[in-house]
């Protein structure tokens, strides 16, 4: 090869050398190779009793629970932001049906299947929202696009649809969201119900066919808040937290809960914790639970753990509520803490073990 064509690829060669000893050398490169990751999830709380779940509906949860951690954890060891962890590590929950977020949410008094989701980061506190969505596969794809798209935190309905479809969110049909299982379950809360609309000939006679399956044996664990949510550190330090969910059976009138809300079901600050919730969407709103926790953190100077604890343990017991939260310190150090007899949950250790469980033991 002619020494005239040699020469500019030496040059560029000098130059991206150069540019690499740079780099490594700037403050922090080495740092941040050796900087902690760290992601955890909730799976919903609640009345979740080992006697009653079958060992293959077990072994399901853990599979899934394995496989969300799993899909956050490796971004976040490329290198990927922890607010991108918690959108994967969310999405795979909400594409289950074993979760009441996405497919598997909820259905409303109305029939309908609703959908709320918050997202939020902790080093600038940055968020977005989104409340009463039925035609958005994943939800918290939403809620990152209100926070990063808009001027705006939390949209709410069709508008926000409006909103989804111009950046491009995957949209399905509201049937998408159709499962059997939670068909069942709001058929046998509508019948006690004393507000309810009637129940068609039909629908009356699903309910005394199916509900003792449904109940007992299926799927043991109805009484669950079965909201998603996960909190996760990336390697610059960053917190994020994300929550997703269908809301509660047989909610009436547009009613939201507190995961789409910043500050009860989801809060994210880099000075403090991440902190995402499942349980009694009123009492969460009420107590402010996600800001709470992280608030005593920052004023009392106290470990998570304990704030959780205060906040969980005491003041949502006191108030006699119902459920629990996922928490994430500075540092990398997963918290969980809950008052009903489960939590479906999860995290992966600094050696990159994954840990799943489900019942207070
Ligand atoms: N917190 C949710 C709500 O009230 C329910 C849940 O956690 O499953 O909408």
């Amino acid at each position: 090869m002619h020494y005239s064509k040699v020469k500019p690829i030496l040059l560029l060669l000098k130059t991206a050398i150069i540019s690499f000893l740079l780099v490594s050398a700037a403050p922090g490169f080495a740092e941040k190779q050796n900087n902690k990751v760290a992601i955890a999830i909730h799976g919903g709380a609640g009345t979740i009793l080992k006697s009653n779940m079958t060992p293959e509906l077990e072994a399901a949860y853990h599979k899934k629970m394995k496989q969300a951690l799993s899909a956050g954890y490796k971004l976040l060891k490329q290198g990927e932001s922890s607010i991108k962890a918690i959108q994967a590590t969310i999405m795979i929950m909400e594409d289950s049906e074993l979760f009441n977020a996405g497919k598997g949410a909820v259905f409303t008094h109305h029939k309908t299947n609703e959908l709320d989701a918050s997202i939020m980061e902790g080093r600038h506190l940055n968020a977005g929202a989104i409340a009463g969505v039925t035609k958005v596969k994943n939800p918290i794809t939403l809620a990152h696009a209100v926070m990063v798209k808009s001027n705006h935190v939390m949209l709410s309905g069709e508008k926000a649809e409006t909103f989804a479809k111009k950046q491009s969110i995957e949209m399905v049909s509201p049937d998408y969201f159709y499962t059997e299982r939670r068909w069942q379950q709001l058929l046998n809360v509508l019948k006690d119900d004393s507000d309810s609309t009637q129940l068609s000939e039909d629908e009356q006679q699903s309910v005394s066919q199916a509900s003792p399956f449904m109940s007992v044996q299926r799927w043991p664990d109805d009484k669950k808040f079965g909201t998603v949510g996960a909190v996760a550190l990336d390697v610059n330090g960053d917190l994020a937290a994300g929550t997703s969910t269908g809301g509660m059976t047989n909610k009436k009138f547009g009613r939201i809960g507190d995961s789409p809300i910043i500050g009860a079901g989801t809060y994210a600050d880099n000075q403090s914790c991440a902190i995402s919730a499942t349980g009694h969407g009123e009492f969460f709103i009420r107590a402010a639970v996600a800001h709470d926790i992280c608030a005593r953190v920052l004023y009392k100077k106290i470990p998570l753990q304990q704030a959780a604890d205060e906040v969980i343990m005491e003041k949502l017991v006191n108030m006699k509520a119902e459920g629990g939260i996922v928490g994430m310190s500075p540092k990398g150090e997963p918290v969980f803490s809950f008052n009903s007899a489960g939590m479906y949950r999860g995290y992966i250790d600094a050696e990159g073990n994954i840990h799943t469980a489900i019942y207070n033991q």
